[in-house]
């Protein structure tokens, strides 16, 4: 059985797959040495965490380098949207997408909410705004859209929808670190938006997450219930939990953040690369370029069609066989998990849009790090319209 593309280079496929599989992302990882005279510091200053030196000043240096007032630093993403749920005391029903990770749903049966699936817009894979309304119920509190890839969501629609109905709005905004929208940061938009920092992020401070809000006030409240609900030594205002940033894990976003407009830049010179070599590949589709958008290359899904002699499944295989390694983001789709079945509770939900999406969707590789050769062999894959990576097991489909 042959995969390899007629038109690609063999040496350099073999060359890639003997040498080292390509994996969907590597993290951005600074000089080691680099970070030696951060840890001093630390050892020096003897402070671990709770709001120590380098946190406050993460905190700040993120605000500017984002375009934001206020951030809370967190332990991670999970976390962080957790406690964005418990700051503005959301409860009872929750509108949220299919199509995401898993944590998005997670963090609202966390808080004893009930999610309510609405179908995304296949043209951003983000929830589809003409679709909310008809899902708002009494119970309905908030709307906790993702901005899927990096991509925004419909914010002037959901902030219209969520101001006629009394609705909070939260972002999972886990893949929109330094988006720009309309000329300011996306993560302006909604009354709470959520980054995640873990290692496979565009930013990484190993495991991480913040909290963004509009005012001091709502950010002192998500201070207290990250730090077990302390106001003072003496004052419990909440059963808060554990969801403090390390020292460790300042320091280094401190670190990488020098390095982070460069590692931006790589992402969107991949995105474009592929682009322009799969915009014609027969049977593959691509997400349109969102409006008035700088996006950060964050993911670069592609849409395996009915016209493509594969299926997505196949065509994962075998690009996997060939060394690489893409990943199904996002199926299985959220509400088919054996959790959120019975959330559904017999209520005629379409999420067919996001089904079609999970079944067909594939992230290629997409990493700083990535190399000119390495992207020229994964789009080689595709560059033949009959060759691609059929091989002899084309009636697999
Ligand atoms: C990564 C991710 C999270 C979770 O963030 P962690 O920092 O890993 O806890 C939540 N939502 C989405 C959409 C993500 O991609």
């Amino acid at each position: 059985m042959s995969i390899v593309p007629p038109t690609a280079d063999k040496s350099i496929i073999d060359k890639a797959v003997a040498d080292k599989p390509i994996y969907v992302t590597q993290p951005s990882l600074p000089p080691l040495e680099d970070f030696i005279p951060y840890l001093e510091q630390i050892w020096e200053n003897k402070i671990l965490t709770n709001n120590g030196p380098f946190h406050k000043q993460l905190e700040q240096a993120l605000c500017d380098y984002l375009g934001v007032d206020h951030l809370a630093l967190f332990t991670n993403g999970t976390i962080a949207l957790v406690t964005a749920l418990q700051a503005l005391r959301i409860t009872g029903e929750v509108i949220t997408t299919p199509f995401s990770f898993v944590a998005t749903a997670h963090s609202l049966l966390w808080n004893n909410i009930k999610p309510v699936f609405v179908d995304i817009d296949p043209k951003t894979c983000n929830l589809d705004p003409d679709r909310i309304e008809e899902a708002i119920t009494p119970q309905t509190t908030a709307i906790m859209p993702v901005h899927c890839y990096g991509n925004p969501c419909a914010v002037e629609r959901i902030e219209e929808l969520a101001d006629t109905y009394g609705l909070k709005v939260i972002y999972d905004a886990a893949h929109a670190f330094g988006v720009k929208y309309k000329g300011e940061s996306l993560l302006k938009h909604g009354d709470l938006s959520v980054l995640s920092f873990h290692a496979t992020k565009v930013f990484n401070t190993f495991e991480g997450g913040a909290i963004i809000c509009p005012d001091a006030k709502t950010k002192q409240r998500i201070d207290y219930l990250k730090n077990f609900g302390f106001a003072d030594e003496v004052t419990v205002t909440a059963p808060g939990i554990n969801g403090k940033m390390s020292e460790v894990n300042a320091a280094f976003g401190l670190l990488q953040l020098k390095h982070i407009d460069k590692a931006l830049e790589r992402r969107r010179e991949i995105e474009r690369a592929y682009r322009e070599a799969l915009t014609d590949a027969k049977g593959i589709s691509l997400l349109p370029i969102p409006d008035d958008t700088i996006g950060n290359a964050s993911y670069f899904p592609i849409f395996v069609g009915d016209d493509y002699p594969l299926s997505r499944d196949a065509l994962y295989q075998a690009l996997k066989d060939a060394g690489i390694n893409g990943r199904r983001y996002f199926y299985p789709l959220i509400s088919t998990m054996p959790m959120y079945r019975g959330v559904l509770d017999g209520k005629p939900v379409s999420l067919d849009k996001a089904s079609r999406v999970a079944n067909r969707v594939i992230c290629l590789p997409i990493y700083p790090n990535l190399c000119d050769n390495e992207i020229e062999v994964i789009c080689n894959c595709f560059s033949n319209q009959s060759g691609t990576l059929v091989g002899s097991n084309s009636e697999e489909r």
